[in-house]
């Protein structure tokens, strides 16, 4: 058993090692890391056409001890694996809706949505609409003013248990959008089945939408279809005027991207909202 144990390992390339042992040990870390104070809340602006600042998107930040920060598109792939994901997606509609109540009570920031996106495995769960109507109630967050974002991989298995978790929480007001789309196994056929709001347009496409005629095309046609289904389109990656310009002449309803601001923290949401004034 032991000869064949270190046969196995040497499928693995010294580097490998490495990487697996710190995907261990940054797992390990993760565990408590909710309990030590060391994840917070980042916020990005979504603007309109005109600029003016309708939304944001709770993204989650962790401040390692000793790393510092450490990227969710590397944790958040562990937290799904483990398990994890569970505490650390209820704990970000915690605090989310917890600000959602904050922005309510003053009217330059009362009707900002606040979008949260959420992990296959969190919609998974039996009582996950319980769980949402818990947190609502006991933060006293208005529901309209919140959104979750789900990816179209999250649909393509159990789609008739997505579709009725949507439409209970849709009763209440709460919206949904399809994130990252057009990466996905997108199917037509699901799509207006969906009670969906918005679709966002993957940052893929924004990227190259002025240097690839392919993804300027697949851009508008995807603004198209969501219109025709009666739907909004988000805009995300947007980083330059030229992309902006040529995303509002396509009719993208709204934008996001370092061009307008980065995530950053609720206090600095505040501040921009106060210079932006009343609408
Ligand atoms: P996402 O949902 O597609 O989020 C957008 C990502 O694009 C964010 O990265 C954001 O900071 C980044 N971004 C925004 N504007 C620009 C831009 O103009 N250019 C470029 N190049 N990037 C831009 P971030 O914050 O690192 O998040 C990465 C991913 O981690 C998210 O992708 C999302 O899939 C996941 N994630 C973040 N927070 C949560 C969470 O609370 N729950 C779950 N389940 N996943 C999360
Ligand atoms: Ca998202
Ligand atoms: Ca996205
Ligand atoms: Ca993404």
């Amino acid at each position: 058993a032991k000869a064949a144990g270190r046969n196995a390992l040497r499928l693995f390339s010294p580097q490998m090692q490495t990487q697996a042992a710190a995907s261990v040990a940054l797992e390990r870390d993760l565990r408590g890391a909710i309990a030590r104070n060391e994840l917070h809340l980042h916020y990005q602006p979504i603007v309109d056409a005109d600029r003016t600042m309708t939304g944001v998107e709770a993204l989650v930040r962790w401040n390692h001890p000793r790393h510092g920060p450490v990227s969710p598109a590397e944790f958040i792939p562990l937290a799904e694996k483990s398990g994890l994901i569970l505490q650390i997606g209820q704990w970000v509609m915690e605090q989310a809706c917890e600000q959602i109540r904050l922005w309510g009570a003053r009217p330059e920031s009362r009707r900002l949505t606040v979008s949260v996106n959420i992990s296959a495995r969190q919609m998974r769960q039996p009582d996950f609409v319980g769980q949402v109507i818990s947190v609502l109630s006991s933060s006293g967050a208005n529901p309209f003013r919140l959104r979750f974002e789900l990816t179209e991989s999250m649909l393509f298995s159990d789609t008739e248990d997505v579709i009725e978790k949507m439409n209970d929480l849709k009763a209440m007001g709460v919206g949904f959008s399809l994130d990252d789309f057009g990466t996905g196994y997108s199917s037509l056929s699901y799509l207006k089945r969906l009670p969906l709001d918005q679709l966002k347009i993957d940052q893929s496409f924004i990227r190259e939408a002025l240097t690839h005629t392919s993804d300027a095309t697949i851009a508008k046609a995807i603004v198209g279809l969501a219109h025709s289904l009666g739907m909004l389109v988000v805009a995300e990656g947007v980083e330059t005027e030229a992309q902006h310009t040529f995303l509002a002449q396509s009719h993208c309803d709204s934008f996001q991207g370092y061009l307008y601001a980065p995530p950053c923290s609720a206090e600095r949401i505040t501040a921009l909202l106060n210079t932006q004034g009343l609408d």
